[in-house]
């Protein structure tokens, strides 16, 4: 199966019970373009995930393009609201990964899917010839080290633990001498998703953060914060907390395949000003997907993406390809 097809497929729960649905409802239902017809997609883009600011801007974007472009008939009100969504919803799968080693510090509350997740991209990064070294950071839950082990048996990478319950930036210290010792290409860390409370949690990951920039100041970083799509509004309330406590570089939304709230990636986009970078669409190592807004867009609403489906989603990283300008965020 294609990569488009199973960001398809991934998509269908969203484009047969959520935002989709409801979209193609009130299109069926209105033979004019009319003012309340725009009332009406506004509401079911708030009642599918999309959110009140966000559904506000994605209907003041198309009444303005139907405007501009003549558009006079209800089903091609369908393709354009597909272009604004193609346009509200940005990511991609870069990843600054320059400097050897590298680290990529993996975040987010428990059970979001950052543990697999990161076993996906030690596989993908190992499979393309880089060599990588994880952190077993998670000491807080009980088996989340023998997870990780499990995954880096898996991908065949070193795992560089200590005890359940023992100091997480002690854990990143050595992963990161190992690191170095081992010239790795990439370190990932896994970290705990719950301790406590929010406040000790955003202090673990400050403490965690304060040892790479001591150990390694001018390597590239990446910091992830994995959100689980399931948990709809929840994921952007969440992605907004992390976003203030800790510097975000970018998003991996899990789990799309088993949600109707697809439409979440357009609040998440709107709202936080951060890159969607990768997307989980299943359990299999290749349902984590790098993030075409186009594809997205397009698997979204059923149509063939504007560039084609088979080179619709570029390969997994572009680590040594040069910078894209980025909007700058600390
Ligand atoms: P963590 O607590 O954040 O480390 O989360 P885990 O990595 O342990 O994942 C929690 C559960 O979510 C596991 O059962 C994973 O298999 C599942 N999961 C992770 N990503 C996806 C995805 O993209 N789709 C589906 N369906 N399940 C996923
Ligand atoms: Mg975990």
């Amino acid at each position: 199966m294609g990569l488009f097809e199973k960001l398809r497929k991934g998509l269908k729960k969203t484009r047969t019970e959520g935002m989709t649905a409801q979209v193609d409802s009130v299109l069926e239902s209105h033979e004019k373009i009319t003012d309340e017809l725009f009332d009406e997609l506004e509401e079911v883009l708030i009642m599918g995930d999309v959110g009140f600011p966000t559904a506000e801007r994605v209907i003041g974007d198309l009444k303005e393009k139907i405007a501009n472009d003549n558009i006079t008939s209800v089903p091609e009100v369908r393709e354009t609201l597909k272009d604004i969504v193609a346009g509200v919803v940005w990511g991609g799968s870069y990843l600054s990964l320059r400097t050897k080693p590298s680290v990529i510090l993996v975040i987010g509350v428990n059970g979001v899917g950052k543990t697999t997740t990161i076993g996906k991209l030690a596989m993908r990064l190992k499979s393309m010839g880089r060599s990588v070294v994880l952190g077993a950071a998670d000491t807080f839950r009980a088996g989340a080290i023998e997870q990780l082990q499990v995954w880096a048996d898996r991908a065949q990478v070193p795992l560089v633990k200590h005890g359940e319950g023992a100091d997480p930036a002690a854990v990143v210290y050595d992963t990161i001498q190992s690191g170095k010792a081992k010239n790795a290409d990439v370190i990932i860390i896994d970290t705990a998703g719950r301790l406590h409370n929010k406040k000790n949690l955003m202090d673990e990951l400050n403490k965690i953060s304060r040892v790479i920039d001591r150990e390694l100041p001018d390597a590239s970083r990446e910091t992830l914060l994995v959100l689980d799509a399931t948990t709809g509004q929840n994921a952007v309330n969440q992605a907004k907390d992390f976003k203030e406590a800790a510097g975000i570089t970018g998003i991996i939304l899990t789990k799309l395949d088993g949600t109707a709230r697809g439409g979440v990636v357009l609040a998440i986009n709107n709202e936080l000003d951060v890159p969607v970078k990768f997307i989980g669409v299943g359990e299999q190592i290749d349902d984590l997907q790098p993030f075409d807004a186009e594809a997205f867009a397009s698997a979204m609403f059923d149509l063939t993406p504007a560039h084609g489906e088979d080179d619709s989603i570029k390969e997994f990283m572009h680590s040594n390809d040069p910078e894209p300008e980025e909007k700058e965020e600390k």
